[in-house]
């Protein structure tokens, strides 16, 4: 089943159950300062939630464009490394607001996925909530009864509060939830892990792939839970994942929803996806990335020096990075991917169409000006390193390279190696923790590229330089 299918299979079956269909909301949600980016489907729901707006229909279904690189939910250091983690995703959802509970919830979930897509059950296996003690409400038996009714009950595991059990906020609705699980493993690597645990298993292949959430508590501002008067349904299944293991494949990648703009990068850097390691983590980075940034683009977020427009500059500039590092592209090529994505998702998503020309130009623009930077940063490199006395390369020189030119640590990193010398990364860190107490220590916002953002300028996003600087330079080390 093709991609465009299995997304309109889902929102037809759920229209048929009385649902309305509504379109994905744009993934900056002007009216929510909570919130950077939309990051799961409940989002743009959340006012009929808190009681405070009324739904024209209690039943609601759709596919919602979601990111997650920032606060809460931060996938962004798996993507790429993993094959079904990624920046944007999109999250298709049922909603009851006040309707049908569990008894539906569950059911439905189990015919879409046996008897209409024709999983095979013996691949499934699900959670439910185990309870909690300083909470004081025991095991979800009502889930547990149900989800009985449809699957064997050695495959309904039983999950905690971390995983089993959302919550809005530190007030407001919560309630257990139900995640459904596939084990799409070849005969041989079970074999290989017989008998281990499930839940906790970090496989690959193992996936969370439905999560249906049971919205029947009230955390109050003294930390205790009362039952709501109104019990809400709130659903969100990942798209790319499904289609993975709708169309029998191991890797979301290799899906039809990223096979096209994957065909297309090959196309334009003459490498092969497939092959080397390095090669496909860069690969698959910037077929993530350019849907993220396309998007938000569309959606009105254009790159910029503060706030998301910061966060969609970094995504970008991540991008290029491993484009110039593994697939040696130095000059602009992520924008003509955009033409493959408007194809394969305007349809569902006609912003993309719209948008199209604004979404290239502006992609263009970004990745001219930063591998000028690149640019820039090599020559000073290669400046540095020829007054380099012996092979260790000051920590304080690297820094200001980073800081004042904004040439990215982990290539830094990467380019001294190739050169047999080694960075002093314990300088390095050093003269970032003094810049991000100088950073503090200022008022008013930094507008240089790859500065620290001082945290009243941008809570979640302190430190994501530092962790990202640190995480790539050992992550370089293993690829
Ligand atoms: P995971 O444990 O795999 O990180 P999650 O528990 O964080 O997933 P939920 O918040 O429950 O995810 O979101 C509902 C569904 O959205 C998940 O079951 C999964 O199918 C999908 N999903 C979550 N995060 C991502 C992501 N970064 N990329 C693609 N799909 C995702
Ligand atoms: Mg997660
Ligand atoms: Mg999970
Ligand atoms: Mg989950």
């Amino acid at each position: 089943m093709k991609s465009q299918d299995i997304r309109s299979k889902f929102l037809s079956f759920f229209e048929e159950k009385k649902h309305s269909i509504v379109p994905s909301a744009p993934m900056v949600l002007k009216d929510d300062p909570t919130l950077m980016f939309v990051n799961s489907g409940m989002a743009p729901f959340k006012e009929y939630f808190l009681g405070n707006a009324d739904p024209k229909n209690k039943r609601i279904t759709d596919s919602q464009k979601c990111l997650r690189v920032s606060g809460k939910h931060n996938d962004l250091e798996e993507v790429g490394y993993d094959t079904y983690h990624h920046t944007l995703f999109e999250m298709l959802g049922n909603w009851s607001f006040g309707d049908y509970f569990k008894k539906e919830a569950i059911a439905w979930a189990w015919e879409l996925l046996v008897d209409v897509y024709g999983v095979d059950k013996d691949i499934l296996y699900v959670t439910i909530f185990e309870g909690s003690q300083e909470d004081g409400i025991g095991m979800d038996t009502e889930a547990y009864d149900i989800w009985k009714e449809f699957i064997a009950e050695d495959r309904i595991l039983k999950g905690n509060k971390k995983d089993n059990f959302w919550e809005m906020g530190e007030q407001g609705p919560c309630g257990p939830c139900s995640e459904i699980h596939v084990d799409i493993r070849s005969a041989e690597e079970k074999a290989k892990v017989n008998g281990k645990d499930l839940v906790n298993m970090d496989h690959p292949q193992v996936v969370e792939i439905w999560n249906l959430v049971f919205m029947q508590y009230n955390r109050k501002a003294n930390g205790a839970l009362e039952t709501l008067p109104n019990k809400h349904i709130d659903t969100g299944m990942g798209f790319e994942r499904l289609c993975m293991v709708l169309q029998g494949v191991q890797s979301n990648y290799d899906t039809d929803v990223f096979t096209p703009i994957i065909r297309e990068i090959e196309a334009i850097t003459s490498k092969v996806y497939g092959k080397d390691e390095k090669t496909d983590i860069a690969i698959r980075v910037i077929s993530d990335h350019v849907r993220a940034v396309a998007f938000s683009i569309a959606d009105g977020q254009l790159p910029s020096n503060t706030g998301a427009g910061y966060v969609i500059r970094r995504i970008l500039r991540r991008a290029v990075r491993y484009g110039f590092t593994f697939l040696d592209k130095k000059e602009p090529f992520i924008y003509r991917l955009v033409d493959v994505l408007s194809k394969k998702m305007g349809d569902a998503f006609p912003e993309m169409k719209a948008q199209k020309q604004l979404v290239e130009n502006v992609i263009k623009e970004e990745e001219q000006s930063f591998l000028r930077t690149l640019d820039q940063g090599l020559i000073l490199l290669n400046r540095i390193v020829e007054e380099t006395k012996g092979d260790i390369v000051s920590g304080a020189k690297a820094f200001e390279l980073y800081d004042t030119y904004g040439f990215p640590i982990d290539l830094t990193a990467l380019i001294l190696s190739e050169k047999g010398l080694k960075l002093d990364e314990k300088g390095f860190t050093e003269e970032l923790e003094k810049q991000k107490k100088r950073s503090r220590a200022a008022s008013e916002m930094s507008t240089d590229d790859w500065t620290i953002l001082n945290d009243d300028a941008n809570e979640e996003f302190v430190g994501y330089d530092t962790l990202e600087a640190n995480v790539k330079l050992t992550r370089y080390r293993k690829v």
